[in-house]
C-alpha cells in the first residue's frame, strides 16, 4: 500500500515536473489527463503496480481502495494546493517571458534573472512542501486506523454469538451493582458451562464447536426475557444478569433453560451438523455489601459443584 501511495505521490511530482517545464497550462482536466498517462502508461514500475492490485483477490482489491480512496482524497487535496501554487508561480514566469521583450537594459535582465530564480526556487520549496504534506497524509492515515481499531474495542457485542461481550457484561454489573446498593433492587447471575465440550471440538473440529456456540447464543436469547441481559463470558461459558430476580426465580430460568436445551437440538449451519447439548449452571444472588467478583466466584463455585455432581444440573450457592 505504501509503494502505490508512494508511487502516486511520485508520479504527481513528475506530472508537475512535466507540465512546468513545457509550459503546459495547469488547468485541472488538464493536470489529471497528463497524470494518468504518466501514470498508466510512460512509468513501467507505476504500470507493475496497478497490475499486482488488480491481481490480488477481490476483498483484497476492495478492502485496499477504501483504504486508498481516503489516503487519495487527501492527496487530491494536497495537489490541489500544489496545484494552486505552481499555477501562480507558472502565470509569474509568464509575465516575466512576456516583459523580456519590452527589457532593454542590461540591469533590467539581471533583475529579471534575479525574479525568475526566486520564482523557481519557490517551484522547489513547494515541491518540498506537498513531501510533507504526503508524510503528514501518511500520519493522518495511520491516526485513523488506530481509531478504527479504538471504535472496535470499545464494541459491546460478542462477534460469535451476537450475544453482549465481557466488557458488556461488566459495565452492566457496575450499574445494577449500584442500582442493587442504593435501592435494594436485587439480581441474580446464572453462569451457564456447556458440558463436555472438548468432545464436541474433538470429534467434529473446531468449525462446528464455533457453530454450536452461536447457536446456544440464539437459544438463551429467545428463552430469556427481553429484559435479561445474556453475554458470553469466555469460551463456551456464559453469563446471564437476570435483573430484579431473587435465587428461587432464578433456579426456575435456569431449569428452564437446561431442560429446553436437553430437549432441543442445535444445529452449527456452515457444516449443517445438529448436535444435543446439555448445560450446568451455578446461580448467585447480589448480597448487600457484596462485590462483584465475589458474586462472580460464588457462581463459579455452585457451577464446579454443579459438574461435580454429574453435570446437566442447576446448583446454587446456598448449597456450598
Ligand atoms: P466440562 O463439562 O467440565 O465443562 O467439560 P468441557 O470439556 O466443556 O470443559 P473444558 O473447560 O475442559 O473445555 C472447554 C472447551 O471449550 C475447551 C476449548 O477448546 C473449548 N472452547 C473454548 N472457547 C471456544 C471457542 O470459541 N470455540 C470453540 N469451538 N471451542 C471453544
Ligand atoms: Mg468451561
Ligand atoms: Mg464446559
Amino acid at each position: 500500500m505504501e509503494r502505490f501511495y508512494l508511487t502516486v505521490a511520485r508520479v504527481a511530482k513528475k506530472t508537475l515536473h512535466h507540465m512546468v517545464e513545457h509550459r503546459i497550462p495547469m488547468l485541472p482536466d488538464i493536470y489529471s489527463r497528463h497524470f494518468y498517462r504518466f501514470l498508466a502508461s510512460t512509468d513501467v514500475e507505476s504500470k507493475e503496480i496497478i497490475e499486482e492490485q488488480q491481481l490480488s483477490d477481490h476483498k483484497e482489491v476492495s478492502n485496499q481502495q477504501d483504504q486508498s480512496l481516503g489516503i487519495m482524497r487527501e492527496l487530491a487535496t494536497m495537489i490541489d494546493k500544489l496545484d494552486l501554487i505552481t499555477g501562480e508561480h507558472t502565470e509569474k514566469l509568464d509575465n516575466h517571458l512576456l516583459n523580456l521583450k519590452e527589457y532593454e537594459e542590461i540591469s533590467d535582465l539581471n533583475q529579471l534573472k534575479r525574479e525568475i530564480t526566486e520564482e523557481l526556487s519557490m517551484v522547489l520549496n513547494s515541491n518540498h512542501e506537498i513531501h510533507s504534506n504526503i508524510i503528514d497524509a501518511q500520519e493522518t492515515v495511520k491516526r485513523l486506523q488506530s481509531k478504527m481499531e479504538e471504535v472496535a474495542d470499545m464494541a459491546t457485542v460478542d462477534e460469535l454469538t451476537g450475544l453482549y461481550n465481557r466488557r458488556a457484561l461488566f459495565s452492566r454489573l457496575s450499574e445494577e451493582h449500584s442500582r442493587a446498593e442504593r435501592y435494594g433492587q436485587g439480581f441474580t447471575l446464572l453462569l451457564i458451562d456447556i458440558d463436555d465440550f472438548k468432545n464436541v471440538n474433538d470429534e467434529y473440529g473446531h468449525q462446528v464447536g464455533d457453530g454450536i456456540l452461536r447457536g446456544l447464543g440464539a437459544f438463551l436469547r429467545q428463552n430469556l426475557r427481553d429484559s435479561d441481559f445474556p453475554s458470553r463470558f469466555g469460551g463456551e461459558e456464559f453469563i446471564c444478569l437476570l435483573p430484579s430476580t431473587d435465587i428461587d426465580h432464578a433456579v426456575q430460568a435456569g431449569n428452564k433453560i437446561r431442560n429446553l436445551l436437553s430437549q432441543s437440538t442445535l444445529s452449527s449451519k456452515k457444516t449443517d451438523i445438529t448436535l444435543q447439548i446439555t448445560v450446568s449452571i451455578g446461580i448467585s444472588a447480589f448480597a448487600s455489601g457484596d462485590n462483584i467478583d465475589n458474586l462472580i466466584k460464588r457462581a463459579d463455585d455452585a457451577l464446579y459443584l454443579a459438574k461435580r455432581q454429574g453435570k446437566n444440573r442447576v446448583v446454587t450457592e446456598r448449597e456450598l
